[in-house]
């Protein structure tokens, strides 16, 4: 592995990473790190400034301080390297209209050298039976899974999932759940954000909270509940982002 300044077990590392619009700060020195095979969890408010951080780590947007490694690596130094290990969802606006579910996959596949027999994989998804179908004209909650689904085409050992239920009916975001558990026991990194606690609840084993670009408070969902004194990780959310006294 290249880099290497980072502990062998860590997958993501950011330290005091900030990023100004003009004259907002939408993150504020914030700093985190991530295990191999955890499942993190970064929550906030809208307009926190959760889609600002996460494109700062990907090095889709510059940021002013601060320093992120993935996989021991920066994105300055070693992008194609790191691009090749992580998976990021895109929103399902992204997608263009008049293309089939797998025409989708196998453009997304066809960018990478290594990726998983999509063709199997996509059954998992509930989503076998859909290959032949427009995009267009999934449903919300099949749309929203096919753009999980191609977010793991290359196999990464990390992947980025934004809101990754949201749309989806409770048996599929249980089915979602259950299949992101599954490729964590296989080794999958996963960090995620989300605005169900329950969802957080089931899936994360570390959580982030920010509000106006800043850490609030980190920990176990179970850790963060106690803390707070409060009895589910709903509550301790909204209190500690201010709303609930
Ligand atoms: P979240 O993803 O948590 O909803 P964002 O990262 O989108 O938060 O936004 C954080 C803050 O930065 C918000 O106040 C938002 O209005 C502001 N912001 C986001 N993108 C830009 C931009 N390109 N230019 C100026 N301000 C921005």
């Amino acid at each position: 592995m290249k880099g290497g300044n980072i502990v062998d077990n860590i997958i993501l590392s950011v330290n005091g990473l900030t990023k100004n619009y003009k004259t907002l700060c939408a993150v504020k020195n914030l700093t985190l790190s991530v295990e191999r095979g955890k499942i993190f969890g970064l929550l906030g408010p809208n307009g926190a400034g959760k889609s600002t951080f996460i494109e700062c780590i990907l090095g889709t947007k510059k940021y002013n301080k601060g320093s992120v490694e993935i996989l021991g690596m920066n994105m300055e130094g070693s992008k194609k390297e790191i691009c090749k290990e992580i998976g990021v969802q895109f929103q399902v606006d992204f997608f263009p209209d008049r293309i089939k579910v797998g025409e989708m996959c196998e453009m997304m596949a066809s960018l990478y050298k290594d990726t998983v027999n999509w063709k199997t994989l996509i059954g998992k998804f509930g989503l076998g039976d859909k290959i032949k179908q427009d995009v267009s004209k999934l449903s919300g909650g099949e749309r929203q899974k096919l753009s999980v689904f191609i977010a793991l085409i290359n196999q990464p050992k990390l992947v980025f999932l934004d809101e990754l239920t949201t749309g989806l009916d409770p048996r599929a975001r249980r089915d979602v759940w259950k299949l992101l558990k599954s490729l964590q026991k296989e080794g999958l990194t996963i960090f995620l954000t989300s605005h169900y606690m329950d969802e957080v609840e089931a899936l994360c084993d570390e959580v982030l909270i920010i509000n106006n670009g800043q850490s609030v408070i980190a920990g176990t969902p179970d850790g963060i509940v106690e803390k707070s004194g409060m009895t589910n990780l709903e509550e301790a959310y909204l209190y500690y982002i201010g709303e609930e006294k």
